[in-house]
C-alpha cells in the first residue's frame, strides 16, 4: 500500500456530512463551580448511596443486561404516571434517542424541523444522519411564532418536528394551545422533548392518546442521573414497537438499570431536590434581575438565560473568577450576548452572583 496519511485518507473515505460537523464541545471544567450543564448539583442522601453500593456490589456485571429492562421500566411507569395503554423505549440519554428517531424516519428527502433557538443535537444528528433540516425562528421574546412554524410544516412537510417542551436554552415553556396546533398540523410525527419537566408547569404525558402523531420523549439526566445516562421515549405501541427494532439490544448496561430503579424507588428524594431548585431558580432570577446591567429570561427549567453587554467579555471574567456558565453568544441571532447559567446549590449561586457583580463592575 501506498504511503498515504491517515489524515487524507480519512478525509477521503467519510462522508462529507461527518467531516463538515462540529464535535459536540465539552469543556474541561474540572476545579470550576459548574453551572454549565444543567447538572442536579446533589448527590442522594447517605443511606440511600449504601443502598445503591450494597446493590451494586451484587449486581451480575458478568451477565448482559436485561435487554427489554422490564423492571427499571415498571418503575418509570410508576414514577412518570404513564396513562393506560401508553408504552416505553428506553435510551442511553435522550440523546440516542434523538438519533434512533431520525434513522427510522429518514426516508430520502425527509425533513426533520426544529424551532430556533433550540437544543443543538437536532440540528447536528440531521445533518450525521443525511436529513434535510429545518429551522424556524422563534420570536424575540423566544415565544413559538406559530404562523411561521405552521407556514414551514406546509412548505416542509417535516417527517420529524422536535420540540423541546420547556426549551433549551431559552428555559420558557412554549404555549400548550400552540404546541397543540402544531402536533395537529403536522403530518409527520412531532416528539415534545420534556428533558426538563421536573421543573416545567405543564407536561403532554397526559394527553398522550389524543394524537397519533404525538412521542414524549424524557431524560433523568437533570433530575440527577446525568452520570447513568438514561432517556426514555413514551407513547403508542404502534412507533415504540417499530422504534424497538432499531434499538441496540443493551443499550442500557446493567449497573445504570439497576441505580435508576433504586433512585426511582425514592422518586420523591429526587422530587424534592428539584422543588429546591425551583425554589433557588427564582431566588436566582430576582438577583440578576436586580442587576441593571443584566436582563434575565424567565424560566421553567434548571437554568436561566441572561443577557448582558458583552457576553464573551462576561463569561471571561466568570472563568477567571471559577465559575463556568454557557456562553451562548454567537450561536444565533436572537442569543446575541445571552449567557446560561444552571441552578446550582444556594452557595454556588451565592459564587456565581458574586463573580458576575465583580466581573460587571469591572468591566464598567
Ligand atoms: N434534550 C434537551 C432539550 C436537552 O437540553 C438535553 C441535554 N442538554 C438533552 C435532550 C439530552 O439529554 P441526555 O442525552 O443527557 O438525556
Amino acid at each position: 500500500m501506498s504511503l498515504i496519511s491517515a489524515s487524507s485518507l480519512a478525509g477521503s473515505l467519510l462522508r462529507q456530512e461527518v467531516l463538515d460537523l462540529h464535535a459536540y464541545h465539552v469543556p474541561d471544567s474540572s476545579g470550576y463551580v459548574k453551572l454549565d450543564a444543567m447538572e442536579n448539583p446533589y448527590l442522594v442522601p447517605p443511606a440511600l448511596r449504601g443502598e445503591i453500593a450494597e446493590a451494586v456490589a451484587a449486581a451480575a456485571i458478568n451477565r448482559y443486561p436485561d435487554p427489554g429492562a422490564a423492571s427499571l421500566k415498571e418503575k418509570i411507569r410508576a414514577a412518570t404516571g404513564l396513562p393506560q395503554g401508553m408504552e416505553l423505549l428506553l435510551g442511553n440519554g435522550s440523546d440516542e434517542l434523538i438519533q434512533l428517531l431520525a434513522m427510522a424516519l429518514n426516508k430520502p428527502g425527509a425533513v426533520l424541523l426544529g424551532v430556533e433557538p433550540s437544543f443543538v443535537m437536532y440540528r447536528m444528528i440531521a445533518a450525521f444522519t443525511g436529513m434535510r433540516y429545518a429551522g424556524v425562528p422563534l420570536a424575540e421574546d423566544f415565544s413559538l411564532d406559530l404562523a411561521a412554524t405552521l407556514a414551514a410544516i406546509r412548505r416542509e412537510q417535516p417527517a420529524l418536528v422536535f420540540l423541546a417542551y420547556p426549551n433549551n436554552p431559552t428555559g420558557n415553556l412554549f404555549s400548550a394551545d400552540a404546541v397543540a396546533q402544531i402536533i395537529q398540523s403536522s403530518p409527520g410525527l412531532v416528539v415534545l422533548d420534556e428533558a426538563y419537566y421536573a421543573f416545567a408547569s405543564d407536561s403532554f404525558i397526559p394527553h398522550l392518546a389524543r394524537y397519533p402523531n404525538l412521542l414524549v420523549m424524557r431524560t433523568y439526566s437533570k433530575l440527577g442521573m446525568a452520570g447513568l445516562r438514561l432517556g426514555f421515549l413514551a407513547g403508542s405501541a404502534a412507533w415504540l414497537e417499530q422504534l424497538e427494532k432499531l434499538r441496540l439490544p443493551y443499550n442500557v448496561g446493567v449497573l445504570p438499570q439497576l441505580v435508576a430503579e433504586k433512585l426511582l424507588q425514592h422518586h420523591d428524594v429526587l422530587l424534592q431536590q428539584a422543588e429546591q431548585i425551583k425554589r433557588d431558580r427564582s431566588k436566582l432570577y430576582q438577583q440578576l434581575g436586580e442587576m441593571a446591567a443584566v436582563k434575565v429570561y424567565a424560566s421553567e427549567a434548571n437554568f436561566l438565560l441572561f443577557r448582558v453587554a458583552n457576553a464573551n467579555e462576561v463569561f471571561n471574567g466568570l472563568k477567571q473568577r471559577g465559575v463556568l456558565i454557557r456562553n451562548l453568544n454567537g450561536g444565533h441571532p436572537l442569543l446575541k450576548d445571552c449567557l446560561r447559567v444552571t441552578v446550582g446549590t444556594p452557595d454556588e449561586n451565592a459564587r456565581f452572583i458574586a463573580a458576575l457583580q465583580e466581573t460587571i463592575i469591572q468591566s464598567a
